[in-house]
């Protein structure tokens, strides 16, 4: 894509109200932008990368044997108050339409419960497991941090339904991994920590993935060689590491990025959701939902992986995986840099060409640097009197000269290198 066509710009300063760094750094490098608190435009690039995120999550879904669903955001009253949540949900989003209550949904329990419901009959329909990724909504008192906490926000919920709680469990340590795996790929792996939740009368199957970050809103404390946490409402019962019994626990300030509960029968049972065993038995359905914020992910992204002068983008996630930016002043030179860019393209690579005549090479450089673009390429008159390009990886202070003949294959082995 060629950046002079682009519908956003970056900007050097944006409202005051936005405190977060995501918000900082998403508005100002024109990835998303604020229509008013907790809910925001997903511009180009923005939406870019939530649609690489929500791939990542997809994927992963489906190796669950998961399959893709697409629920009502807009929800009648009535199965809210099978489940007793209508009065009890403080931030369910309720609307009056003539006489008839309705609510845009925070979560799909209670859709999603009686939905399935309908086609269980036998143990041989199970277990059975669905997702959809949706846009939820939640009426947030103070939706002040950007992504990580919107009134309108995207998000991944997974139901599984299942015979035996020792069929749960196995499935329920499988979505575990596969969460891991998906942070692994959106650069939070090393950071990102498995743990116990307090979770009411679920304690046992409450799980958290909470992603350490300086500006966190939770605090946990970790084992940091499992990889797993307690978070602080559970510190006390809970005093060493669940899995190696280490009393060394860090407290570290995090962002959560996902979590998962055993729900057992807690929704199956109002529903009358239940599948007859070998027996001929009735039997009520157990049930397990794994939620996990795509938007909110791609904010905790920001959060951690940014420095001074913008957005550090995993290569996975990136809008683009290279910057080419041309400082060509003769047309002749202009003429090859289109050259370039096209080689590039035709080469399979997502390249944003930055061939504005009418900006500075400083403020190419701080677009580039703002924007997070994981390889930046540099071709001058300079470069191209050698027949070479300039490259530089998003975090590297140095730039090295690349012949135009190996480019291609160099970023592919670049490329490859940081997935
Ligand atoms: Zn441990």
């Amino acid at each position: 894509m060629k950046q002079s066509l682009l519908v956003t710009k970056t900007r050097k300063v944006i409202s005051s109200q936005e405190t977060s760094i995501n918000a900082q750094l998403l508005e100002r490098a024109g990835y998303i932008a604020k229509l008013m608190a907790g809910v925001y435009t997903y511009l180009p690039l923005g939406l870019r990368v939530l649609s690489r995120i929500e791939s990542i999550v997809r994927e992963a879904m489906n190796s669950l044997e998961a399959q893709e669903i697409l629920m009502p955001a807009l929800q009648p009253k009535d199965p809210w108050e099978v489940t007793g949540r209508w009065d009890k949900v403080d931030i369910l989003y309720k609307i009056k339409v003539g006489d008839r209550d309705l609510c845009l949904g925070p979560t799909h329990e209670e859709i999603v419960t009686p939905l399935i419901g309908g086609y269980i009959h036998s143990y041989k329909d199970l277990p059975r497991a669905v997702y959809q990724i949706q846009t939820k909504f939640r009426n947030e008192a103070r939706p002040k941090s950007g992504l990580l906490r919107g009134r309108e926000f995207r998000m991944k919920d997974l139901y599984s339904f299942h015979t035996s709680e020792a069929d749960l469990h196995e499935y329920y340590e499988k979505v575990r991994e596969v969460y891991m795996t998906i942070f692994k790929r959106c650069g939070l792996g090393d950071i990102t920590y498995y743990t116990y939740a307090s979770g009411g009368m679920f304690t046992k199957y409450s799980h958290e993935f909470q992603t350490v970050a300086p500006l966190g809103e939770d605090t946990i404390f970790v084992c940091e060689s499992c990889l797993i946490a307690v978070n602080q409402e559970i510190r006390a019962d809970q005093p060493v590491c669940p899995n190696c019994s280490s009393s060394e626990l860090v407290e570290r300030t995090s962002i959560e990025v996902g979590n998962i509960f055993a729900l057992l029968s807690r929704f199956t049972e109002p529903f009358n959701v239940e599948y007859s065993n070998q027996e001929n038995t009735q039997q009520s359905v157990l049930m397990g939902c794994y939620g996990l914020g795509t938007s909110r992910l791609m904010g905790a992204i920001v959060e951690v992986l940014h420095d001074e002068k913008g957005i550090v983008w995993p290569v996975e996630i990136a809008p683009f995986s290279i910057h080419l930016i041309s400082l060509s002043r003769k047309p002749e030179t202009q003429i090859r840099a289109q050259e370039l860019y096209d080689l590039l393209v035709n080469g399979g690579f997502e390249v944003l060409f930055d061939e504005r005549i009418d900006c500075s090479a400083g403020e190419k450089f701080a677009d580039a640097d703002l924007m997070g673009i994981p390889f930046r390429l540099v071709f001058s008159e300079k470069t191209a009197a050698v027949d070479s390009v300039e490259f530089k990886g998003r975090t590297q202070s140095e730039s090295s000269l690349i012949i135009l003949s190996s480019l291609v294959e160099f970023l592919r082995n670049q490329i490859v290198a940081q997935k």
